[in-house]
C-alpha cells in the first residue's frame, strides 16, 4: 500500500495569518510542536508545527515543503500550542503572531552548525543548583499563612487563589512555602512565580535562590541579553530548572511539568504589555492553570477590581494575611497636612521637615516619594509666552539639572536647556513644577550631611544601577531616600521609620477614575514601607484635599473599604469590571486620517455589532501626537465577553479589508487598561 502523504500546519510571526499547510517530504521526522525553516512568500521563515495530518482535507494541491526541521530542541509541549492559540484567540491574532515571539531570539535562528553549537553553549549557561549556598532557616509560619499554605494544598486540581495580604505580611513567605510543598510532592514539578516588571527581579532571585540551594532556579526578564533568555528558557523547557521567577513574558515559557503558579503582585501594571499581542500575563496564568488543572495564587496588598470582584462573587477563593508579620510590627499611622502656602520656595513644609528631622534623630531612614522624574515638568519664560515642548509629541519637555538637558518622556527627544527665551530672549527662564531631583536639591539644603539617595529611572538607568543602590538603603548607607514608584514597590525596607508623600493632588483632580484607583494603590503600596522592620512608622501626606474619601480609606490602612465603594461606583457607571471593552486605535501622519480611518472602522462596525455591543465615536488620543504621529481612539463594549470576543473577530476581518490611506498603522486591543 502507498504511504499517506503527510502535512504540517505550520505557525508563522506573520500579521493576520492563519497556520500555513506545508508537506512533510517523506524522509523528514517530523512532530506537532517542532520548530521547522519554511518559506512564506519568498521569505525563509521559522515556524511552529501546530499539528499534523494525513493526506485527504489537503490533497490535490500543490503544497510546498518543509526546509528543516530544528532538532536542536525537544518539541513545544501540547499545553504550550493549547496556551498560544488561546491567546491568539482570545487578543484577536494571528496564532503565530503569539507563538513565534514567545520563544526567544536566540533559538529562532536557522539551523547551521554555529547554530548548533551556539545552541550547545546556551545549554551550558543554564542556571544550575548551587547547594552550598548556607540554608536561611525559613521563619515559623504565622496562623493566617500556614491557614493559607494549608488551604491551597488540601485542594488539588485547578483553583485561582487571591491572596490579599497586608504589606509586610509575608506573602512571599507563603509562595516559599507553597513551592516547596509543590517541589517536594514531584521529583519532576516546576513551580512559575510571575514578578512585576525589573527592579523587584535580582532581590527576590536572590530569596528564592537561598531558600533552594539543591534546584536550578530560571530567571526571565526583559533586561536580559537573548543568550540569557534562550539559557533561562531552555532550562525549563527541558525540566532541568524547577522554578521559573519571571516578568510578564515567563507566562509564555515552555514547561516540561509546571505544578503551580504564583502572581506576585498581581495588580501590577506591568503584567498588561503595552505592545505586539497586549496580553494581560496574569488573565493567561489564570487560563493556563486551569488547564493544566493546578492552583494558581495572585497575591496582592491591593488586588485589581477584577481580581477583587471575582473574588467576592466567589469564582477566586480570598485568603487573608491581616497583620505584619515580623514581631511587633504594624502598620503605619498615615497623617494629613498642608503643602507648603503658595509662593513658597520649597516643596516640603514645616511639619514636613520637623517629621523628616525627628525620625532622622532617632537614626531610621526616611522615604520622599513623588511621582514626578526630573528637576521640573517644564521650563518657561515669565516674560512671554514660551514653554518648553517637544518637536515630535505634544507634550512638554522635562528639564533635567543634572543632565543639562530638556528631555521628552515619551519619546526620548533631548536638546541643550537654552541659555535664553528661544521666543524672546529673555535669560531668566524658569523650571516651573517640582521633580525628584528638584526634591533632593532641597533636602541637600535642609539636611545637610545627611546621605540622600534618589532612586528613578535617570538614577537607575544603568544596568544593575538600581540593585546597587537598593543594596545601600538595606545596608543603611542612605539617611533619606527620595523616589519615584520604583522605590514605592516590593521592597522589604527595614528601617524606614517615615514615608513623605508630596503632591498626590495632581492624581486626585484628574478626571480619570483609573487615575484614583492607582494613586490609593501606590500610595498604600509606598505606606507600607515604612515600620517594616518592628517600630512603628508614620507616613506624612502633604495635599490640599485633605477632606478626600481616598485619604480616609488610606488611614485606616483599608483596601476593602476603597475596593468595594469604587467597585460599587464601576457598578453603577457600567465600567469595567462590569463591562468588557476593547480599544482601536490608529495612528497617522495627520489626525485627521486617524479619525477618517475609525469612522470607517465604526461604520464597519455598525451592522455586526447589534444591539449589545457599544461602538462609541472616535476621539484623538490624550496624547495626541507621539514621535510625529498623530493619534486617535475608538473604544467598543459590551456586558458579555463572548458577545464581545465574536463581534471582533468579525469586526478585525472587516478593519483589515478597509483601504487605507495616509500611511496608518492600527492595533486592536482587548481588556485595554487606559481608555
Ligand atoms: P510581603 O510580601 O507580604 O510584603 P514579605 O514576605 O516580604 O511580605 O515579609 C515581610 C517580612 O516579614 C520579611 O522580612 C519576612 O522575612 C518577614 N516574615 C515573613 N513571615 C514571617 C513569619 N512567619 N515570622 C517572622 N517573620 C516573617
Ligand atoms: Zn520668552
Ligand atoms: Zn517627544
Amino acid at each position: 500500500m502507498a504511504k499517506l502523504d503527510q502535512f504540517a500546519q505550520v505557525l508563522v510571526d506573520v500579521p493576520g495569518l492563519a497556520p500555513l499547510d506545508y508537506r512533510i517530504p517523506e524522509d523528514m521526522l517530523a512532530a506537532p510542536g517542532d520548530l521547522v525553516v519554511v518559506t512564506v512568500g519568498a521569505r525563509r521563515m521559522t515556524g511552529v508545527i501546530a499539528s499534523i495530518t494525513a493526506a485527504s482535507d489537503v490533497e490535490g494541491r500543490r503544497l510546498k515543503s518543509i526546509l528543516k526541521v530544528m532538532k536542536t530542541t525537544a518539541p513545544l509541549p501540547a499545553e504550550w500550542l493549547a496556551l498560544t492559540r488561546f491567546a491568539a484567540s482570545y487578543y484577536v491574532r494571528g496564532w503565530g503572531e503569539a507563538a513565534l515571539p514567545a520563544l526567544p531570539a536566540a533559538l529562532r535562528r536557522p539551523p547551521t552548525p554555529q547554530q548548533e553549537k551556539r545552541i550547545a553553549g546556551i545549554r551550558e549557561a543554564a542556571p544550575k543548583a548551587r547547594g552550598d549556598a548556607s540554608r536561611a532557616a525559613p521563619p515559623e509560619l504565622n496562623d493566617e499563612q500556614r491557614a493559607a499554605v494549608e488551604a491551597v494544598c488540601a485542594a488539588p486540581g485547578f483553583a485561582t487563589w487571591l491572596l490579599f495580604g497586608v504589606t509586610g505580611s509575608g506573602k512571599t513567605e507563603v509562595y516559599l512555602h507553597l513551592m516547596e510543598r509543590t517541589l517536594a510532592a514531584d521529583p519532576e514539578a516546576q513551580v512559575l512565580l510571575l514578578v512585576p516588571e525589573i527592579n523587584l527581579t535580582p532581590q527576590l532571585v536572590g530569596r528564592v535562590e537561598a531558600r533552594f540551594p539543591d534546584l536550578a532556579v530560571a530567571a526571565l526578564n526583559s533586561e536580559f541579553t537573548d543568550r540569557e533568555r534562550a539559557a533561562a528558557w531552555l532550562s525549563v523547557h527541558e525540566g532541568r530548572a524547577r522554578i521559573l521567577v519571571g516578568t510578564r513574558m515567563a507566562v509564555f515559557a515552555s514547561f516540561s511539568k509546571l505544578r503551580l503558579i504564583l502572581v506576585d503582585e498581581e495588580h501590577d501594571l506591568s503584567y498588561k504589555s503595552g505592545d505586539g499581542l497586549r496580553y494581560s500575563a496574569r488573565d493567561l496564568a489564570v487560563w493556563r492553570a486551569s488547564k493544566l488543572g493546578i492552583p494558581v495564587v495572585l497575591g496582592s496588598a491591593t488586588p485589581s477590581l477584577e481580581s477583587w470582584m471575582k473574588a467576592k462573587e466567589g469564582a477566586y477563593r480570598l485568603l487573608t494575611l491581616s497583620a505584619r508579620a515580623v514581631e511587633h510590627a504594624t502598620l503605619p499611622d498615615v497623617e494629613l497636612t498642608d503643602p507648603p502656602p503658595k509662593g513658597s520656595r520649597g516643596m516640603i513644609s514645616e511639619v514636613s521637615r520637623a517629621a523628616l528631622e525627628a525620625c532622622l534623630a532617632e537614626e531610621r531612614q526616611a522615604l520622599v516619594f513623588l511621582n514626578r522624574r526630573g528637576y521640573s515638568p517644564v521650563l518657561s519664560c515669565p516674560a512671554c509666552e514660551w514653554v518648553s515642548t517637544c518637536v515630535r509629541c505634544s507634550a512638554f519637555t522635562v528639564y533635567h539639572k543634572r543632565e543639562k538637558a530638556l528631555i521628552c518622556h515619551h519619546c526620548g527627544w533631548r536638546r541643550p536647556v537654552p541659555e535664553a527665551c528661544p521666543s524672546c530672549g529673555n535669560v531668566d527662564i524658569l523650571p516651573r513644577g517640582t521633580g525628584t531631583e528638584r526634591i533632593e536639591e532641597e533636602l541637600e539644603v535642609l539636611f545637610p550631611g545627611r546621605r540622600i539617595l534618589r532612586i528613578d529611572r535617570d538614577s537607575a538607568a544603568k544596568k544593575h544601577a538600581a540593585e546597587a543602590a537598593f543594596g545601600k538603603v538595606h545596608r543603611g548607607e542612605v539617611d533619606i531616600l527620595v523616589g519615584t514608584q520604583m522605590v514605592a514597590k516590593g521592597h522589604d525596607f527595614q528601617k524606614i521609620g517615615l514615608v513623605l508623600v508630596l503632591n498626590p493632588d495632581a492624581q486626585i483632580l484628574s478626571p480619570s477614575t483609573r487615575a484614583r484607583e492607582r494613586l490609593f494603590a501606590t500610595l498604600m503600596q509606598v505606606a507600607g514601607r515604612a515600620g517594616r522592620g518592628g517600630e512603628r512608622g508614620r507616613v506624612l501626606i502633604q495635599t490640599r484635599f485633605p477632606d478626600d474619601p481616598l485619604f480616609s480609606a488610606l488611614a485606616r490602612q483599608s483596601y476593602p473599604a476603597f475596593a468595594d465603594a469604587t467597585l460599587e461606583e464601576r457598578r453603577e457607571s457600567a465600567c469595567p469590571p462590569f463591562m468588557h471593552q476593547a480599544l482601536l486605535t490608529a495612528e497617522a501622519d495627520q489626525l485627521s486620517s486617524a479619525i477618517g480611518f475609525l469612522e470607517d472602522a465604526a461604520r464597519a462596525a455598525a451592522p455586526l455589532a447589534g444591539d449589545d455591543v457599544l461602538v462609541y465615536d472616535p476621539v484623538p488620543m490624550p496624547l495626541v501626537r507621539l514621535m510625529n504621529r498623530e493619534r486617535a481612539q475608538l473604544l467598543v463594549e459590551s456586558v458579555g465577553r463572548m458577545t464581545l470576543h465574536r463581534f471582533l473577530i468579525a469586526w478585525n476581518q472587516a478593519i483589515s479589508g478597509l483601504r487605507t490611506s495616509g500611511n496608518i498603522v492600527w492595533c486592536l486591543e482587548v481588556d485595554p487598561l487606559e481608555t
